[in-house]
């Protein structure tokens, strides 16, 4: 294989984090796990679980089967919990992974029953209606014959003040006194935030390990995790009038110099962000103009005029300010970051 030199880089910073893990895993006493689907919400799981394993988490969460097998080698498989379950045609292939499911529908139970068992987590609706045991599915036999490690439940409005949250969580406390299970796990990130009364044995945060500030009460803790340099292809000096990019949305309204980066909607930096993104030279702010093409984006390097072919241009993933220019939420800005670039960490 010839080595070449991407010209997008993602920089990873693992102490920050492993910082935000602690500061989450600090705001109670209860044990503190991490949710690592989408391929560690798009910055490489196994990198993050090597780190975060290495901090002394125990507990991770994966969406997919194939995403429990693709981390399987670094933490003991019973460490490895999958939120979406168990089908028919995969239950072999599971017992041999020796990851742990998380049951979500009575269906799945009765199957898991059938094929011998095993430790098991569980999942119960208590108000985000989308995926777990309704409470009007749960009969007296239900759980009888399962050995339930974690009962779970999910909130749905934690990163807002709202009334569902306590809803939920008078419900999930009932719930808690009568299933029994070796451990109940109720908050992810902005449910830490909650307060201790969320926190139940272990809690699950995902998007603050990134550096996603769902509520105003993380923002002294989470760091940024991720940051991004797309090398600078050309510089041009373009004249008044001049347009830039697909469908000449950008048109010039004086002498105006233009920088290429290579950067676009494939490596996550979405459409959204036309005429709306800002990226750094040094420290000097210079906006993106003109639609966002697959591979490209152009900026405005007027205001760093010393910017020439070969530099690099810097993308900082403040989330919360990301999420403001592109209307994307800062899970969609993680989990859509593309595959090409060379992820590098520190
Ligand atoms: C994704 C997920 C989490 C983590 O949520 P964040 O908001 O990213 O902290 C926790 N629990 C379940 C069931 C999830 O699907």
């Amino acid at each position: 294989m010839t080595d070449f030199d991407p010209p997008l880089r993602l920089h990873l910073d693992g102490n920050a984090l492993v910082s935000n893990w602690r500061f989450l895993q600090g705001q109670g006493g209860a044990a503190c796990g991490a949710a690592v689907k989408a391929n560690g919400y798009g910055l490489g799981a196994r990198e993050v679980v090597a780190r975060l394993r290495d901090a002394g988490c125990r507990d991770f969460f994966v969406a997919h089967w194939s995403e429990a097998a693709a981390i399987a080698d670094l933490v003991p498989p019973e460490w490895i919990s999958v939120l979406n379950g168990i089908q028919p045609f995969d239950i072999s292939s599971i017992q041999q992974l020796g990851a742990v499911p998380v049951l979500n529908t009575p269906n799945q139970i009765a199957m898991w029953k059938a094929s011998g068992g095993g430790a098991c987590h569980v999942m119960i609706d208590t108000g985000i209606n989308r995926l777990g045991i309704g409470p009007e599915q749960i009969a007296n036999d239900l759980f009888d014959g399962l050995d339930i490690d974690i009962l779970l439940s999910h909130l749905a409005s934690a990163d807002a003040d709202s009334e569902q949250n306590g809803r939920q969580l008078a419900m999930f406390s009932q719930f808690a006194k009568e299933i029994p299970a070796k451990r109940r796990s109720f908050a992810n990130s902005a449910g830490i935030m909650l307060g201790p009364d969320y926190h139940f044995d272990l809690t699950r945060p995902g998007i603050g390990l990134y550096g996603g500030v769902e509520r105003a009460e993380m923002a002294t803790g989470i760091s940024p995790v991720a940051h991004i340099a797309a090398r600078v292809l050309q510089v041009r000096h373009l004249n008044a009038g001049d347009a830039v990019g697909y469908g000449a949305t950008y048109i010039c309204e004086e002498p105006t110099i233009i920088a290429t980066a290579s950067m676009g909607y494939a490596d996550g930096y979405l459409r959204s962000f036309a005429g709306r993104g800002v990226v750094y030279a040094d420290d000097v702010a210079l906006p993106v103009i003109g639609r966002v093409s697959m591979d490209l984006i152009t900026i405005n390097a007027s205001a760093g005029s010393s910017l020439s072919e070969g530099d690099w241009v810097s993308l900082p993933f403040d989330l919360p300010e990301l999420s403001a220019q592109s209307g994307l939420s800062q899970y969609e800005l993680l989990t859509t970051l593309g595959q090409r670039s060379d992820r590098i960490w520190s």
